[in-house]
């Protein structure tokens, strides 16, 4: 790719700073992409992906870092926005060595960058990032760190959920709410445990049939099959499975007066279903902004691992949440866009702070 297209996609998204890195002994090829550290270290997670080729690494590394900095910026933890992504078949590429030379290169950057495990890396790969660069977090609890942030993750889904409620029904209480969660995983598992607890009536959905019988029994869960999910006459949908769920056709099919849920990138597309769910009359809890537990328990760990400042903070996503759908409704702008205006304010209040010294 030609040097000006690279500065024309730094310049779109306004990125500070891309680092390329390579070395043949161990066949590293990775890509850390800073987008904005105003508010602090840019942190994100460490990808390993096969793409077909560099510009799709680029293009995925770049946007991953934006979504970062409006996660971290929404949130109010001191955290810029960064991301890296290891170019291959993270069965066949993932060494002891490529990982620390990764490390290495982490450590070059001085803190700027911040990194954590993500698609295809492990916490046993962090360790061996953390050999060579102290500028890594979500080792685990063994290594004073913070272990599976999932638990805190689906806290904040949880009390995004309950704010959306309280401002749909008049009452945060789930007690008797039908709730459908797609995708039982580890964020998923946790957010029905909270739910059951405090009785609401639960539907799942999972390709793993195992955690569904599992859920089924322990939880009195009701399975429903793959996409019957979407047509399901419920309160509240929580897609904690795949991103993009909220397209055209699902978008369709929907029956639920609340969306909450902890996947990532949940609209399609931002501009046009945004606005869809709230023609149909749908409240949306920005997903950045409740899933966003996960990044909480890391930053915690970089200033000092503390469980109980983690599950605090994530509660604040309720209110965070309920101001966002006040300003919604009040200002008649999606529950995204809000919530990225939000963020962005932020970050312009604070890059303020510093024209004095
Ligand atoms: P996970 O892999 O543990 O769980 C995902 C579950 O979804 C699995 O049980 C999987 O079988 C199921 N699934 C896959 N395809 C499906 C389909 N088509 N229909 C129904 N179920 C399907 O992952 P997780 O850590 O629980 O994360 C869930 C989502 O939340 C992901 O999108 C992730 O990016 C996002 N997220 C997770 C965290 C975290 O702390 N783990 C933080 C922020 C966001």
């Amino acid at each position: 790719m030609a040097e000006q297209e690279i500065f024309t996609q730094l310049g779109t998204y306004d990125h500070e700073q891309i680092v390329f890195c390579n070395d043949n002994s161990t066949g590293l090829k990775a890509i850390i992409a800073i987008h904005n550290t105003v508010l602090g270290p840019g942190l994100g997670g460490t990808r390993v992906w096969n793409y077909s080729n560099e510009a799709e690494a680029i293009n995925d590394v770049m946007r991953l870092s934006r979504g970062m900095t409006y996660k971290a910026a929404i949130s109010g933890l001191n955290l810029g926005g960064a991301k890296a992504v290891i170019i291959g078949d993270a069965s066949k590429i993932k060494t002891e060595a490529l990982m620390r030379k990764f490390g290495r290169f982490v450590e070059n950057l001085n803190g700027k960058y911040i990194t954590a495990e993500d698609v295809n890396t492990t916490t046993r790969d962090m360790e061996y990032v953390n050999m060579e660069t102290q500028h890594v977090v979500g080792l685990p609890e063994s290594m004073g760190g913070g272990g599976d942030p999932s638990p805190v993750t689906a806290y904040g889904v949880y009390m995004g959920m309950k704010a959306s409620a309280k401002n749909v029904f008049g009452s945060d209480s789930l007690s008797g709410k039908k709730i459908a969660v797609q995708g039982v995983g580890k964020v998923g598992g946790h957010l029905l445990e909270f739910l059951h607890k405090e009785g609401a009536s639960l539907f799942i959905s999972d390709i793993n049939q195992d955690t569904l019988k599992h859920y089924a029994s322990t939880l009195g869960a009701n399975v429903v099959n793959g996409d019957e999910i979407y047509g399901l006459d419920v309160d509240v949908f929580a897609p904690c499975a795949l991103g993009a769920v909220l397209n055209d056709a699902n978008i369709a099919q929907l029956k639920c007066s609340i969306i909450a849920g902890a996947a990532n990138n949940q609209l399609a597309e931002e501009t046009v279903h945004g606005p869809a769910l709230m023609n149909k009359g749908i409240t949306y809890a920005p997903d950045f902004l409740i899933n966003a537990g996960g990044l909480i328990n890391v930053y915690q760990e970089h200033i000092g691992y503390n469980k109980e400042t983690a599950y605090r903070q994530a509660q604040h996503i309720y209110d965070v949440t309920l101001e966002i759908l006040k300003v919604s409704a009040s200002e008649k702008i999606h529950t995204q866009k809000v919530a990225m205006n939000l963020a962005e304010k932020r970050i312009s209040d604070i890059s303020k702070l510093k024209s004095t010294y």
